[in-house]
């Protein structure tokens, strides 16, 4: 069974291409496009992991990393921030809210998906041929 990917991110550009590549491997996606709206997200769609922006309206990504973490039901699933943020100031920042791993943007379309599956467990993952 594949694995199902909730991305959280404001940027169509990049939210696309997420899906996109995403799909392409056999991941069920659903997205959401505020930090609000992806908590609510992850609570119905109870997701095996979360690719999340950092600069988002409503909630930022720290505040979503925050509140999915105070949820017994939701703070064991694996997130990951996807960041334009590099510096190393943010990369801990980025960890302590709670995170559990980073890609920096711009996302690499022959990289991202292998990227990602190293964060699921092995029989949820794919990896590029
Ligand atoms: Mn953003």
């Amino acid at each position: 069974m594949s694995a199902h990917i909730l991305i959280i991110e404001d940027n169509q550009a990049n939210l696309e291409l997420m899906v996109y590549l995403l799909k392409a491997f056999g991941f069920q996606v659903t997205f959401a496009e505020n930090g609000q709206a992806g908590i609510n997200s992850a609570q119905t769609a109870k997701p095996d992991l979360i690719i999340c922006d950092i600069q988002l309206p409503v909630f930022d990504g720290y505040e979503v990393a925050r509140q999915l973490k105070l949820q017994p039901a939701l703070r064991d699933i694996p997130i990951i921030a996807v960041t334009a943020f590099a510096m190393a100031g943010d990369r801990q920042k980025i960890l302590t809210a709670g995170f559990n791993g980073y890609l920096t943007k711009p996302i690499e379309p022959e990289l991202f998906v292998s990227q990602i599956s190293a964060f699921l467990p092995a029989n949820k993952a794919v990896t590029a041929t």
